[in-house]
């Protein structure tokens, strides 16, 4: 198996008595199932429904087999802290204004980022430097906007566990952390996930399916109510798109999940390649369907 790839949580030991995890992924890879060697999952996530739509196979090796990547991630290293400096800001804000503290300000957003930034695997990359000076701009437009906000913080990277009743034996998870929750001046909550990168189109906010499990989420699981908007916040542009999730429309999506769930657990895992799928799929230099579309 190709050196860029890693069994996520393993010590590269097999338990006792069941095969190694690198026979397993060898094994789908080529076009075994999964499921000779472990059992249906029962946990999902949004990105774990993402990565099954995009390629089942691919959800397979990344899900089941716990495969992940090696290589550098940055614009995924450079979203990870910026995340971390805005949950550590409203976090301190929150606390503070509960025991009548000053509210962190802009030099402590700075320094929180610094904190993420410090130990970051992007901070020791060769074009370190350009990654941190897109940080700037970016902070500034965060500021500007909290300085303006009226909402007051509910929390932040809240995890949710929504469970889902496939049949009267079988039970699911679907879990997820949200960003930020707001409580709004009308009383309402506001959802809000950060984004890095390019801001979407505003269609997309409103069809966006990790919104919904997240509203889901918080009306079912955190027991918040439903979110009177959802919101993505493109924070490098300093753009904000909000949408609604009606009340019919989240018992839509909960039995989405679900028929989602049952599908993924029935799954033969076929590939489904495509210059989109494989060319971002960490597993390409693995996969033998990758392999016969390249031929
Ligand atoms: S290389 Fe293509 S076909 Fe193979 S797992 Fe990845 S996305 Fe699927």
């Amino acid at each position: 198996m190709t050196d860029v790839l890693a069994i996520a949580d393993g010590n590269g030991a097999a338990p006792a008595g069941r095969p190694h995890p690198q026979e397993m992924a060898e094994h789908v890879a080529a076009g075994g199932s999964p499921f000779d060697y472990v059992e249906p999952p029962d946990w999902f996530s949004f990105s774990s429904l993402d990565t099954f739509e995009r390629c089942p196979r691919q959800y397979a090796l990344r899900y089941l087999c716990r495969l992940q990547a090696e290589q550098p991630r940055p614009a995924a290293d450079f979203g990870s802290a910026a995340h971390a400096a805005f949950e550590t800001f409203t976090r301190r804000r929150r606390e503070g204004l509960a025991r009548n503290e000053e509210p962190p300000d802009r030099a402590d957003l700075e320094r929180f980022f610094e904190a993420a930034w410090a130990g970051s695997p992007l901070a020791a990359e060769p074009d370190a430097e350009s990654w941190r000076a897109r940080a700037v701009p970016m902070l500034d437009r965060f500021w500007e906007a909290e300085s303006a906000d009226r909402s007051q913080t509910v929390g932040e990277e809240l995890r949710f566990r929504l469970r889902l009743e496939l049949d009267p034996k079988s039970r699911v998870v679907v879990g997820g952390f949200i960003d930020r929750i707001d409580r709004l001046p009308s009383g309402g909550v506001e959802l809000i996930d950060y984004k890095t990168g390019g801001a979407w189109d505003p269609v997309d906010v409103e069809s966006s399916l990790q919104l919904s499990i997240y509203a889901l989420g918080c009306r079912d699981a955190l027991e918040l109510g439903r979110p009177e908007r959802v919101t993505l916040n493109f924070v490098e542009h300093g753009m904000r798109y909000s949408a609604e999730r009606s009340n019919g429309a989240l018992d839509n999506v909960r039995d989405g999940l679900a028929m989602r769930a049952r599908e993924i657990r029935g799954s033969d895992f076929m590939p489904t390649p495509g210059p989109r799928a494989c060319g971002w799929c960490d597993f390409a230099a693995i996969c033998s369907a990758r392999e016969r579309e390249v031929a």
